[in-house]
């Protein structure tokens, strides 16, 4: 799986930095890309990219502040001309972002050439998408701002092929069978398909984060996240301007990833006061003082997980 992000900047875009979107890669489990909110000239963006409109099959909005929907009803139009159609969108999103699409697309007399689906929520929900478990659960924005924790499928354990052969087993079709069955029959005996692969690894956890200050559904969205995607409006200076505005500090990023043991951190969403070559200097010195695996990230950049 892969995360791109595609705009890193909090509120207002900067020369350097788009307004807030992320693309994940789903391989190699599905052939599809999800995009987790669409700010201001996202489509823009994707044209400096791999990401193909037709392969985007899900949209999530964290919340509805502008730095974070201001693109969509621009992209979904380009998706029209740009291989998206007769291939169904799901927009999933708090409660208003479908008025905000249909009114855009009314107003503008824009017809879609594929089917899409927008499925709204009060406060949370909870969603199973191919085989991906996805859970919002609400923070602490000033408006509806939720955190998106996504838990990959399970991988399956390797065919153990000697122990089959042992059994007289050879290879072929009833392969299949015991990688896809929990039991499977062999000269009339019944065996267990676990006790013939090599350990399941568990699937990995990506939790993204909308804007935010500190909240308790911080840390059950966290919990032991393979990454977590956070936003970091304020790098420096005093940890209350930060709260005073409902955003995070890193202090407080630092502090959710050790409390919940927290892999690795990818900061984004960064106060347009900094240009790149301050956040580079910020960050060696808070690596000095913090033995946490964190990046503060820049537009285009991608990280296997
Ligand atoms: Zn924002
Ligand atoms: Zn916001």
């Amino acid at each position: 799986m892969e995360l791109t992000f595609l705009g890193t900047s909090a509120g207002l875009p900067t020369k350097e930095r788009n307004t807030q979107a992320i693309a994940f890669n789903c391989l190699p489990y599905e052939n599809q890309i999800w995009l987790f909110d669409v700010g201001e000239a996202t489509q823009h963006r994707i044209l400096h990219t791999g990401v193909k409109l037709g392969k985007v099959s899900h949209i999530f909005i964290t919340h509805l502040h502008g730095d974070h929907i201001f693109g969509l009803p621009g992209l979904l139009t380009s998706r029209s001309f740009q291989g998206g159609k007769d291939k169904p969108l799901t927009i999933i999103g708090p409660k208003g972002i479908a008025k905000f699409i249909q009114t855009a697309l009314d107003i503008s007399q824009s017809n879609l050439n594929y089917p899409i689906t927008v499925n709204e929520f009060n406060t949370e929900t909870e969603l199973n998408i191919d085989g991906f478990h996805v859970q919002a659960l609400p923070l602490k924005h000033g408006i509806l701002s939720v955190g998106y924790r996504i838990t990959a499928p399970d991988i399956e354990g390797k065919l153990e092929v000697d122990k089959l052969k042992r059994l007289g087993m050879e290879p072929g079709p009833k392969y299949q069978e015991v990688k896809a069955n929990e039991t499977f029959e062999y000269n009339n005996q019944t065996y267990q398909s676990k006790d013939f692969k090599g350990e399941k690894k568990k699937g990995k956890v990506i939790t993204i984060f909308g804007d935010t200050m500190p909240c308790q559904n911080e840390r059950i969205l966290a919990d032991q996240a393979d990454v977590i995607v956070h936003e970091t409006t304020y790098i420096e200076g005093e940890k209350h301007l930060a709260n005073d505005y409902y955003h995070s500090h890193i202090e407080d990023v630092l502090n959710l990833m050790d409390e919940m043991n927290v892999k690795r951190g990818l900061f984004t969403h960064l106060s347009n006061r900094y240009e790149l070559e301050d956040v580079q200097m910020i960050e060696e010195e808070l690596k000095s003082k913090y033995k946490n695996d964190f990046y503060f990230v820049k537009d285009f950049d991608a990280f296997q997980i």
